[in-house]
Parts: C-alpha cells; structure tokens; sequence
C-alpha cells in the first residue's frame, strides 16, 4: 500500500509499504480520508514524533475492509471513524475514566502508525460508527470536533452563557458551531485572520474581532454590555490570547485554555487581579476523551455530524491526494499556503 512515512524531523516520503494485518481485536481500516491536525505541524516540522520513522496521521475516517477474529458489532463495509488514544487502562486516570490523563498511553500516528496511508489497524474499541449520511471527511474531524467538546463540557457550557473564543484553527470553528447548537445567544469570535473570522460568522459567531486591527478585551467587554463573558477559551495557544481570554471574563467566569502555547505567560496586573475579585475559574482542557472510552465527545460529535447540526464543509480548506501530502508540509514550513482544514484522500477522492 501507499503511506507517507516521516523518516527523520521535517523528512516525509511517499513509500509502498507492506499492508497492516489486523490482530484479533482490530479491524483493517481502508482510510478514505485523514486530516492533517495542528500538532501534526510541529510533529513533522521541528519536534520529531516519539518513534521514527513513523506513518503520521490521526485525524481519520474509513470503511472495514477486514475484521479481526474477537471483534464484535462491526461488519466489512462499516464506516467508522476512531479515536487516536490507546490507553493503558490500567493507570489510575483511565480507572477513573480520564483516558486523556492517562500516563501510558499509545497513538496513532505519534507513537502508533497513523493514517497518512492507504489502510491502518485500528482497535475495534476506538471505532466510532459513522451514519450513511456522514461523508468519510466529515468522519475524519471528529477529533477537532471532540475537542472543541471537551473544552465546553470543561466550563459547564449553557444556553444562558455568553461565549467567548480566542483562535479560529478547526478546533475553535466547531467550538463556535457548538456554541450555536446550544443556543448561545453572545458567541464572540477572535483571530488575527479575517478569512477565518468570516467563517466564524457562517459558523454562527454573532460577533467577530480581529485582534491585531482592535483591541480584543475592549471589543468583548462593548459586546458584552461592559460584563465580559461567561466562558472565555483559548483556542489558539498564543500567551497574548491566553490573558485576553482572562481579561474578557465577567465575575464567575470561566476560562479555559486548550490551544498549545510551548512558551511562558505572563499576567498584568488587571489579569491577575481579574481573577481573584471576579472570581474566575481557570481550567485546562486536555484532548477529548471520557468514561466510556472514547467518550461522549466523540459519540456527540458524530451524532452532530449525523444530524447535520456541524458543518465540517466550513473548515475544510484543501482536499488532497496523499501524493501531495510531503508538497503541502513544505509549502506549510514556507508560509506558502494559508489554510484550515486540509482533508487528504488516500484512497482517491470519489
Ligand atoms: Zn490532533
Ligand atoms: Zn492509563
């Protein structure tokens, strides 16, 4: 089978490689399609993956093709999408059923191989069934999906609470579609991309601010009648989004951080008081995962999805071949290509 195989850090190839055989509790997975995540980025570009070489991909969707001998409820020509976590389930968090808390845990496609290929074995445990009605790319953002859940179900989100959400990347888009379902009547929407703002609104953000043409805390305190919000995330991983997302909490608000900053923050002193006099619950939000595994996150989001309530068409900026997979990280590395979503089709797009 095809499969791009990063051999070394900022090293991908596209090889032919031997077609995995399920073991008895997997199934084979022919991949219709896999998206590329924003942690595949620095992954692949400058950090290396935990096991090189390796085939990355985790983001993705597919039909059975076989079906390992002690899996039961999935038949050939199922269509499922899977989780990435394989956890211990042994540790303590995954007794408690915190799965993303787990302390060893496998991947595919950081620690496992992934999807960037033609098939993959996949645990029949990580299946998630997609509906007929679920195109295979759809299936393949649960995961961004997922997460975007995860961090609502952090902060306790309701109907009632006014939303707001620093960073627009796949997993800040469905988080302002969530929103949206929910009922939310304030979803403030913030990013330094106008591009990305726009599909916000067609997302359902009632508002959107370009933080580097206005002052993000300013524009969410006008919007919010000089209240700030209820639910403040941060989507994007930037530390001067982190602190605004602090700054434009209301009393008893609750914050939460999600996006990936690699870097030290560092508070003023309104941001820092902000949380003592306001009251502010600061959480944190760790992939997407709970008891039973993988989640209700995960059964949510394709029921979502199933229910037309998500749109995934709204963040998915490229469809691709997997031929173009090595091209497209090399126009990443070089700023080249602006993009959300890039869907890549391994077994041809239909
Ligand atoms: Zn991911
Ligand atoms: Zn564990």
């Amino acid at each position: 089978m095809k499969a791009v195989v990063m051999k070394a850090i900022n090293n991908l190839e596209v090889v032919d490689v031997g077609r995995p055989e399920p073991k008895a509790d997997e199934v084979l997975l022919k991949i219709m399609a896999v998206g590329v995540c924003g942690s595949d980025i620095p992954r692949i570009l400058k950090f290396g993956s935990h096991v090189l070489p390796i085939i990355p991909g985790h983001e993705f969707a597919g039909e059975i093709v076989e079906v390992g001998a002690d899996v039961q409820g999935w038949e050939l020509g199922d269509k499922a999408a899977a989780a990435p976590l394989i956890p211990c389930n042994k540790c303590e968090w995954c007794k408690k059923g915190l799965f993303s808390l787990c302390g060893d845990y496998k991947y595919y496609g950081s620690r496992n191989d992934g999807a960037f290929a033609q098939f993959l074995s996949v645990k029949a445990n990580n299946l998630i069934r997609l509906s007929d009605g679920t195109p295979f790319d759809w299936g393949a953002t649960i995961d961004p999906a997922a997460n975007a859940l995860h961090a609502f179900y952090r902060a306790e989100v309701m109907a009632e609470d006014t939303v707001c959400v620093f960073g627009l990347g796949a997993i800040g888009l469905f988080a302002i579609q969530y929103a949206k379902i929910l009922g939310c009547k304030t979803i403030i929407a913030v990013d330094i991309n106008d591009e990305k703002l726009n599909i916000a609104k067609e997302c359902g953000a009632t508002q959107i601010v370009n933080s580097m043409k206005e002052n993000a805390v300013d524009a969410v305190l006008k919007y919010t009648d000089g209240h700030g919000v209820s639910a403040a995330f941060d989507m994007s991983g930037a530390p001067s989004a982190q602190e605004q997302a602090i700054l434009s909490a209301g009393k008893m608000g609750k914050v939460v951080f999600l996006g990936i900053s690699h870097a030290a923050l560092h508070l003023s002193e309104k941001a820092v008081d902000n949380i003592l006099r306001y009251q502010l619950t600061i959480r944190g939000s760790w992939n997407s995962f709970s008891n039973p595994f993988p989640g209700k996150e995960w059964t949510d989001a394709a029921r979502l999805m199933d229910e037309k309530k998500f749109n995934p068409d709204l963040l998915i900026s490229h469809r691709l071949l997997l031929d173009e997979l090595p091209e497209t990280f090399r126009k990443i590395e070089k700023k080249e290509i602006v993009f959300n979503k890039i869907m890549f089709y391994p077994n041809g797009m239909k």
